[in-house]
């Protein structure tokens, strides 16, 4: 406990006060629990009729205030329904994680702290916390020492934050300083890219002035890796892009052979890491990470399979000094500067909230066995429901090495039908894609929730919704 300082006010204003309080935060921590012990009974994707009346959310601006209990109840009643049940075991959607309960008491907590992590004056715990957790992270996954890292919302802003230090890098190198002088004028800078590059490392290029469309994009094989044999000629100003995780099959490129084969070319290797990083945990999965450490820069996801609640991106930077340098926010005098490590010159925002605390608590609690454990077990589900799934017939499209799997049912429609109809059904969640001009449904296993229970559910829903799905009804 703080030790109180001098007089708090008038006795009735803070018991009223603390009253208040108690009154509003058991009544939310009753109806998460409520919504959390639901899970395992509820169809994983809400009806039309419960997205309808999300409409009741709004009506005109409010001119007078309500009762915050009504509110939480309001909340509560009309957005419960309406949420997608992706903090349950049987969400095989995009790579979605789960939230681990001591990650959500963290953001409880987080919450009542309501701390400004932009500044160690301003939250010395937010800064000293995420401090720890970024080296905790750079230990785990076998970064560089001396690499700096910064929490940002996700690998999108991880990605973006990473490229900014690459440009910034490989334009000092020829004599530009970009932070002070932009891009007009100066050297162009290539972009080389996998053609299965993540759509959210083209928005950061986008967003960098390095232009979406001026990207070179080099050939791909059968499950979506780069191929260093295509790679073209290296001259000037580059940074090449790689990826660990395809978003469909989970293939990593071969990072340590082409870091290595750029060493002699200056050229910047970034690798976009948002779930495949945290392989390097996983014993039986790590060989798929060998001469990822080789790169300059990566970025990756906590609300991924980590597990910790939205929003946590983390990007780390093998050159603190070319991070520094893209994010410092100058030298403005009001914002005092400590002695300490300040948060926001290593992230785009200055004001933010201070992310890193679930991330914390989520490695404290489960500690390296911990997270291997979840990183095998979800790889281990995504291979049986992949096993199972071929031995009923149906056609596994890519080599299970991570947690993503891609099937198919027989032509375009009937796949589509029996997505359609698992996601009708409602006993586990699936979407689709198209891998290498193939329709397919797409299941990825990234939460700590998923049971063998949940997965056996689940197999036998896909089974029974492919059987129905075989004709058109
Ligand atoms: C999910 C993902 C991203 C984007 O991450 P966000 O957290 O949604 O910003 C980028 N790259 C890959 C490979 C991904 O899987």
């Amino acid at each position: 406990m703080n030790a109180p300082v001098g007089d708090s006010g008038p006795r009735g204003d803070l018991a009223a006060t603390t009253a208040e309080l108690e009154r509003v935060l058991r009544d939310a921590t009753e109806r998460s629990l409520r919504f959390l012990r639901n899970l395992d009974r509820r169809r994983m994707f809400p009806s039309p009729d419960e997205i309808q009346r999300l409409d009741l959310l709004g009506g005109p601006l409010p001119e007078s205030g309500t009762d915050p209990i009504d509110v939480l109840r309001q909340l509560d009643d009309v957005g419960s329904p309406g949420t997608v049940g992706s903090a349950a075991g049987r969400y095989f959607g995009f790579v979605i994680g789960g939230a681990l309960p001591v990650t959500v008491g963290a953001n409880w907590v987080a919450g009542a702290w309501n701390q400004n992590a932009g500044l160690f004056t301003i939250s010395p715990v937010g800064a000293r916390i995420e401090q720890i957790a970024l080296e905790w992270v750079r230990q785990l996954l076998e970064l560089p020492v001396g690499s700096e890292g910064a929490f940002v919302t996700g690998a999108t802003m991880a990605n973006f934050t990473a490229l900014a230090a690459a440009r910034h890098a490989v334009l000092q190198k020829v004599g530009w300083d970009v932070e002070e002088l932009g891009l007009a004028g100066a050297p162009p800078i290539t972009v080389i890219v996998g053609e299965e590059v993540h759509a959210s490392l083209l928005k950061a290029v986008a967003m960098l002035g390095l232009g979406r469309g001026r990207v070179v994009r080099v050939p791909a094989d059968s499950q979506g890796r780069i191929r260093p044999d295509v790679l073209p000629r290296i001259a000037g100003p580059t940074i090449v892009c790689l990826q660990i995780g395809n978003v469909n099959t989970g293939a990593f490129d071969p990072v340590g052979e082409i870091a290595r084969s750029m060493k002699e070319t200056g050229a910047w290797v970034h690798v976009d890491a948002a779930f495949g990083m945290w392989a390097a945990v996983a014993p039986a999965r790590h060989y798929l990470y060998e001469g990822v450490a080789l790169a300059d820069s990566w970025a990756t996801d906590g609300h991924k399979w980590l597990n910790v609640p939205y929003d946590s991106g983390l990007v780390f930077v093998r050159s603190a000094a070319d991070l520094r340098a893209a994010m410092s926010a100058g030298s403005a005098a009001y914002l005092i500067q400590s002695d300490q490590r300040e948060p926001s010159h290593y992230t785009p925002e200055i004001s933010r909230r201070a992310r890193g605390i679930e991330a914390w608590a989520a490695i404290r609690s489960l500690g390296r066995e911990g997270l291997a454990d979840l990183v095998e077990r979800t790889c281990r589900f995504a291979n049986q429901i992949a096993d199972r799934l071929q031995a009923a017939g149906y056609e596994v499209l890519n080599e299970v090495v991570l947690n993503q799997v891609l099937v198919s049912f027989g032509d375009e429609a009937t796949t589509a039908r029996v997505i359609s109809g698992i996601q009708a059904d409602g006993t586990c969640w699936c979407g689709g894609t198209r891998w290498q001009g193939r329709f397919a449904m797409r299941v990825s296993v990234s939460s700590w929730a998923t049971t063998a229970e949940d997965v056996e559910r689940s197999i036998t829903a896909i089974l029974r919704v492919a059987v129905e799905s075989r004709r058109p009804r």
